[in-house]
């Protein structure tokens, strides 16, 4: 059984919109735009599908403003568990400038109620039962507690499920008490965990290895264009994508996610697995949407990518 179940308390309607550059106060006229369903578990959810993967999404959805997400389920054969809530899912606009740098502007959506969470987690204890993965991706809805999160991580575990989780602030330092499997923070997300700023690799390695004494076995932090590290079992790789020409870096952790995920499931040994999560998610930044890139595209990008032991 590898079916990966990904979870997204707090999904979204993506407005996209490309523009020149950004002025603060002014009339800005985009030149193209794009609005779509995600939320980074059902980004996380869309790139495991396309890679082959069976998956499952679950969460909280408005009821208003399902149906796009609807759509998107049914195209691409992922098995619609989201709890309905009464509301709508919150739009979030991305403004995505011609050098890449993304501004968002996220509105808010739907609370969640006692009943709504009673019902979620009536379905996440099901669904646990039927799959082996389990991702949670993405902030909390309004009505969800950091400590709830951390509960349904438990509950996951408790059910044998391998736990990804990528969030942040709040609901990450409660998540980590909950000892998933893998963490993902960039660097912003650590340095708001710990409270402090990190100034050399040295710095962020001794924090990373701080954390995995809370027995949490991957813990991969990703730097962007810098690409990542990662701490597994008291060994650091490091990776290293080729510079992209960045199109917009919407997606590029969910991808990153997604990829690693599908790695454990490949049963990838780490070195291939590292290599094919930074190759995925720098071609994701080199497009405007989420999805796979053409098999020779992968293929160069994969081997234009270093890892290397520390
Ligand atoms: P998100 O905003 O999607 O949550 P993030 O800040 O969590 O992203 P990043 O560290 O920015 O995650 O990116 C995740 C991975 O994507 C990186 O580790 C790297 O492999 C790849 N990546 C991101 N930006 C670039 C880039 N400019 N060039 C090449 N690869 C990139
Ligand atoms: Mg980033
Ligand atoms: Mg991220």
């Amino acid at each position: 059984n590898t079916s990966v179940l990904s979870i997204t308390l707090n999904p979204a309607l993506d407005l996209t919109g490309q523009l020149e550059q950004l002025k603060i106060g002014k009339v800005n006229s985009i030149t193209e735009a794009n609005l779509h369903p995600a939320g980074k578990g059902v980004n996380v959810a869309k790139v495991l599908a396309e890679l082959g993967a069976k998956v499952t999404v679950s969460g909280f959805l408005g009821l208003e403003n399902a149906s796009a997400f609807e759509h998107l389920f049914e195209s691409q054969g992922i098995n619609d568990e989201f709890i309905r809530v009464a509301g709508t899912t919150r739009t979030n606009v991305k403004i995505v400038e011609a050098n890449g740098e993304v501004s968002d502007l996220n509105f808010p959506g739907f609370s969640v109620d006692a009943a709504d969470i009673a019902s979620f987690e009536q379905k996440l204890l099901e669904l646990c039962q039927h799959h082996s993965y389990v991702v949670f991706a993405g902030s909390l809805a309004k009505g969800v507690s950091p400590e709830q999160l951390a509960d349904w991580i438990r509950l996951a575990k408790a059910q044998g499920c391998t736990v990804l989780v990528d969030t942040s602030g709040a609901a990450l330092a409660a998540a980590i008490k909950a000892q998933p499997s893998m963490i993902k923070p960039n660097q912003d997300e650590l340095e708001e965990l710990f409270q402090q700023q990190f100034s050399s690799v040295e710095a962020i390695k001794q924090a990373c290895e701080d954390l995995a004494k809370q027995d949490i076995q991957h813990i991969v932090l990703s730097r962007g264009e810098q690409g990542s590290l990662w701490l597994h079992q008291q060994q650091w790789l490091q990776a290293q994508p080729p510079k992209m020409k960045v199109v917009s870096t919407v997606g590029a952790g969910d991808t990153f996610v997604a990829s690693f995920c599908w790695g454990l499931l490949q049963q990838f040994n780490a070195t291939e697995q590292l290599n094919f999560a930074t190759a995925m998610s720098a071609l994701a930044v080199a497009q405007a949407n989420v999805g796979l890139p053409a098999a020779e595209e992968l293929e160069r990008v994969l081997q234009q990518t270093t890892i290397t032991q520390h």
